[in-house]
């Protein structure tokens, strides 16, 4: 400890007296996984199917993470994080080192460590996955632990302590980063054959010895500070789980052979568990203080500070791509310098939410570019504040000047300004953001123009993204064929997708989304103020990784997006041919947004666009337009409190896309979840005239939680689950439709399927469509 004059106390626990030091060190909780050119995906996708060693992929990941490593440490880090790296998921990596592994995968896991761990995460021919789930509001996805009260948890720190011995060995110094014993059970869900209402957290007990053991190793190994990341301490919590955060953190830190601790959290603000932390003997909190977590500075100043004790400050966000207001973090780290023994600096979270390096990117404008920051770039951010604040202002007076211009530039740009754009949402009002008639008009008028049968058929939108439709696109990329010989394909596939549509007898129809690559993406390249990274990825989950869009400016649509493919499906049959839109929450939720101006602005913005196609959509005659919103649910803030407010915003922006229409123009809306309970209210203020939510898992408690609700317009509770290659027998689906008949009548239930068909094969996808029309006419003639 001599070295690190900041380092206040011994690990033991005790304080020396030693006068505060205003060393500031820079570091990270977590790195970009994947390498500059995907390496670890390619390694790893490689080994599946068989054409890489294990050894050759040890030595790929060990390889990336030593470049991170040594990026980070030129990059100016004072301590690197270790353990966050991942073959797949870092919660799933802390299950192997509780020795969590579910009874269906141990044999597989003990008979080969590496393969039982992807088999854990993928599934085998015996023995299902672990469920997936979203990592809090982010599009990561972790896997879910499955505890129950026969759970015997041992530990195995083998690759936390072995990585760990990687990184010191280059000299540099390491911090080990593990998910939290309480965020570990707080994620957990029973597991089969525990009882429903099992909760994990009651293990608390079993599972702290594990990591005390961990924690002992660790320190062996060379620790001496550990991270144990508690997120889940970020949302509401009851006093039951606070008072056992407090107990974890009370034994933690009376262990007498442990590293130093380090309690992160991050997302949100910590509110009530702040004063639980920050009263339990460990050594250091990391704190988010960006966007609403902002909140935590002067909840920090009423608890009375971090006495004796090491604050980690995110004031970087690490989940969003714009660099830094230096001023303000100067600011903000200035604040808490009196509120804390030691301060250190870094982004808000693990860096592994925003892509790796900015300046890879070539195709944006490098004016444009001087305002986003990557991993790498935050990683320099949080040296550089650092230095700012060990050695005062001045030391960093040049990039403090280079910041205050980019941010000036980006205030300035047309690209972030756009008077029209402005003018026009500034004008918003009220009455724009609402239907001209209602709903019971709406019905009767939409019934007489397009004359659908009760319990009429619909698909979601997309049907299968063949090999051959991907290719098309690559070889347009690539310039192997010109747009038009692309757009051939596309009109082909258009044909086809609406003539066996026809033949099945589906009701109201779509043209298929052939021509789309991604949702959000098709989107975010037509309309302005949107930039696409060539490199941005992100991972999702496993060797899953999306590039999000870049929303950087004021958003509009220079001409029509969706008008010409869906006209051109309409003229190809008689029958109500569907227009499909992304929705403006989902445009939001799933790009990088501005943090210049609030989410609802930007919101507004897209939904203008986006009303604009919708008007221009019925003027060219669609009857039917769907406007999706699978996102609806997942940003909802973590704190209770905050949802109001965000739901006014993101339904407000929903009906401005869809209040342009005429009453008898249907507006369908689509969200991809059964659990949607809390939201019902919200759903109800979309004023969608139809609406199709996943059901087929729930088996249709999905209506009966709407007519307990009394939801007043229509649903079409999925019929078929689309998750799985299964084809749904026609008289399950009849049954699930007798079931939904007992909560919604027949004139305002619909038939579809769970989600799009873009995943599916056109043999199951013919197959369960075939049954799904078979059982809605089995059912019609019942009624
Ligand atoms: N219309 C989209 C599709 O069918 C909806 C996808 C989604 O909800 N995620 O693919
Ligand atoms: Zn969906």
């Amino acid at each position: 400890a001599a070295s690190d004059p900041q380092d206040a106390t011994d690990t033991t626990g005790t304080t020396d007296t030693t006068p505060r030091a205003s060393t500031a060190r820079a570091t990270v909780h977590g790195y970009p996984r994947q390498g500059p050119g995907r390496e670890l995906k390619k390694a790893i996708e490689g080994y599946w199917r068989g054409r890489v060693s294990a050894e050759a992929l040890h030595t790929t990941a060990a390889g990336l993470r030593r470049a991170n490593w040594r990026a980070m440490a030129e990059a100016g880090l004072d301590e690197l994080p270790t353990g966050d790296f991942s073959y797949y998921d870092h919660v799933l990596d802390t299950t192997v080192m509780v020795g969590a592994v579910p009874e269906r995968h141990r044999a597989a896991v003990e008979a080969d460590p590496l393969d039982g761990y992807f088999a854990m995460a993928r599934g085998t021919q015996e023995a299902a996955p672990l469920e997936m789930t979203k990592w809090f509001d982010t599009n990561y996805h972790y896997l879910v632990p499955e505890l129950g009260p026969e759970t015997v948890f041992r530990a195995d720190s083998g690759k936390q302590t072995g990585e760990l011995k990687e990184a010191l060995a280059l000299g540099v110094e390491a911090r080990p980063v593990l998910v939290g014993p309480v965020t570990y059970l707080l994620l957990a869900k029973p597991a089969p054959g525990a009882p429903e209402d099992f909760e994990p957290l009651t293990l608390l007990e079993r599972l702290l010895p594990v990591y005390a053991e961990v924690l002992a190793d660790l320190r062996a190994a060379g620790a001496r500070w550990v991270q144990l990341d508690e997120p889940a301490l970020v949302p509401d919590r009851t006093h039951g789980q606070l008072a056992a955060a407090g107990r974890a953190y009370r034994e933690l830190g009376g262990l007498a052979d442990r590293p130093r601790l380090l309690v992160a959290s991050y997302f949100d603000r910590l509110e009530e568990a702040l004063p639980v932390l920050a009263k339990t003997p460990v050594e250091g909190l990391a704190l988010d203080f960006t966007g609403p977590a902002a909140a935590n500075l002067d909840a920090l100043a009423a608890a009375g500070g971090l006495p004796g004790k090491r604050l980690v400050a995110g004031v970087i966000d690490g989940r969003n791509v714009w660099i830094n207001d230096y001023a303000r973090s100067m600011t903000t780290l200035g604040t808490l310098l009196g509120l804390a023994d030691r301060v250190d600096v870094a982004p808000s979270c693990s860096l592994l939410h925003v892509p790796l390096d900015a300046g890879a990117e070539r195709d944006i404008d490098p004016q444009v570019a001087r305002w986003l920051a990557f991993a790498a770039q935050k990683t320099a951010e949080a040296a550089t504040l650092a230095r700012g604040l060990s050695q005062g202002t001045g030391a960093i007076g040049g990039e403090l000047a280079a910041n205050r211009a980019d941010l000036a530039s980006r205030a300035a740009s047309p690209l972030t300004h756009d008077a029209a754009v402005r003018a026009r949402t500034a004008a918003v009002t009220e009455a724009d953001a609402r239907r001209s008639a209602p709903y019971a008009r709406r019905t009767a008028a939409q019934r007489t123009r397009l004359g659908l049968p009760p319990l009429p058929t619909t698909t979601i939108g997309s049907f299968p993204q063949t090999g051959e439709l991907r290719a098309a696109r690559a070889d347009l990329r690539a310039g192997r064929i010109d747009e038009a010989a692309y757009e051939r394909r596309i009109a082909a596939e258009i044909r086809e997708v609406v003539s066996f549509q026809e033949e099945a007898g589906l009701d109201v129809l779509v043209h298929g989304e052939p021509e789309r690559n991604d949702m959000v993406q098709y989107f975010a390249e037509r309309l302005t103020g949107y930039l696409a990274t060539r490199h941005g990825w992100v991972q999702s989950y496993g060797t899953r990784y999306v590039r999000p869009p870049i929303c950087a400016g004021d958003v509009s649509r220079p001409q029509p997006m969706t008008v010409r493919w869906t006209q051109y499906a309409q003229s190809l049959t008689t029958r109500p041919v569907k227009g499909m839109l992304t929705g403006p929450v989902t445009m939001l939720a799933w790009s990088f947004v501005r943090d210049d101006q609030p989410a609802a602005e930007t919101a507004r913005q897209v939904a203008l666009a986006l009303r604009d196609e919708v008007c221009e959509l019925e003027a060219a005659g669609t009857a039917v337009i769907q406007v999706d919103e699978p996102a609806l649910r997942e940003t909802l803030p973590l704190r209770a409190a905050d949802r109001p407010g965000y739901l006014a915003w993101a339904t407000e922006a929903f009906r401005l896309t869809t209040s342009g229409v005429r009453a008898d123009t249907q507006i369908h809306t689509h969200m991809c979840y059964a659990e949607f309970g809390d939201i019902l209210r919200a759903i109800d203020d979309l004023d969608a005239d139809v609406i199709s939510l996943e059901a087929a898992r729930s088996r249709m408690q999905v209506a009966d939680e709407l007519a307990a609700h009394r939801y007043p317009r229509e649903a079409g509770p999925g019929v078929y689950d689309i998750h799985a290659p299964r084809v749904p027998g026609a008289d399950e689906v009849a049954a699930l439709l007798r079931k939904g008949l007992t909560a919604l009548p027949a004139d305002r239930l619909w038939v579809n399927p769970d989600c799009g068909l873009k995943t599916r094969g056109w043999p199951e996808v013919r197959a369960s469509l075939a049954n799904l029309t078979a059982a809605a006419r089995t059912v019609r003639g019942e009624l």
